[in-house]
């Protein structure tokens, strides 16, 4: 499933490719995705409009074109953008084809993704919307963190999976966030200390960044190659390695599940005398 840095690089990807496009026509599958495709809507609303920016909110994508598309690539979800002549893939659902030839196009292989329309979009509509939303990492306050936390027994491993406290964060970014802070996962978020809470979030977008950066580097393939949803090819310190050496002081990586999700953490430099 994609990850808040995955789905800023493909906004950063896209943008260049769909800027001051104007759209055409728009087709789909027909099929269901996690919820109908407003098809009729945007038929109604978009044919002349003009793409004027793209941007993220938590890991959706929106692009403001006169109304205001909102995009979630659920698990599988991959946004391209294609000439007309280039077949849809076996997975294709949606397309806006633009005066020019080329075509933004949404395949989405397990369908959980999300097309939402707003022909007259406004802060309320946006904020309602995203009201279940947490910030961005990039805008959390450790002190308020803490605060919501504070009587909260669940690991903060599991808490920072939920999206309604600190948005974009998923199960990979978790675990890596969580060894560079080096805070025991199964710790209760209810014990975490203000200068823990400092120190995670700080890790958070740190890793976040790195993640972004490194997408940067394979952007191009990943925004016009179909089907390629997923994670870049980062260097994980801890997720997937259990058994591996820790990068920082060589015990073993351990794996445990928590909230059903599988956690990966080195025992010591993530241990209570850290
Ligand atoms: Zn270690």
């Amino acid at each position: 499933m994609p990850e808040l840095p995955e789905v800023e690089t493909i906004c950063r990807g896209l943008a260049p490719l769909i800027i001051g496009k104007t759209i055409v026509t728009i087709e789909t599958s027909g099929k269901l995705l996690r919820q109908p495709v407003p098809l009729d809507e945007m038929r109604a609303a978009l044919p002349g409009q003009t793409i004027n920016a793209i941007r993220r909110r938590a890991k959706y994508l929106l692009i403001e074109c006169g109304g205001l598309l909102i995009i979630h690539l659920g698990m599988t979800g991959n946004l391209g953008v294609f000439t007309a002549e280039q077949p849809p893939g076996k997975h294709f659902h949606a397309r806006f084809c633009f005066a020019d030839g080329q075509e933004l196009r949404y395949h989405d292989s397990r369908r959980f993704g999300r097309i939402a329309f707003f022909p007259a979009p406004s802060a309320t509509a946006e904020q309602q919307f995203f009201a279940a939303c947490g910030p961005e990492p990039v805008d959390c306050d450790a002190a308020l963190l803490a605060e919501k936390c504070r009587r909260l027994q669940t690991p903060i491993k599991a808490a920072l999976l939920n999206g309604a406290l600190i948005a974009g964060i998923g199960n990979i970014y978790a675990s890596e966030s969580l060894f560079r802070a080096r805070i025991d996962p199964k710790l209760a978020a209810s014990a975490l200390t203000l200068s823990e809470w400092r120190r995670l979030l700080a890790a958070i977008n740190e890793v976040l960044n790195e993640a972004i950066v490194c997408g940067g580097s394979t952007i191009s393939d990943y925004v016009n190659a179909e089907q390629k949803s997923g994670y870049f090819q980062m260097h994980f310190t801890v997720y997937d390695r259990a058994g591996q050496p820790c990068q920082h002081c060589g015990t073993a990586i351990a794996q445990t599940k928590i909230a059903g999700r599988s956690t990966f953490f080195c025992p010591k430099c993530q241990g209570e005398n850290s």
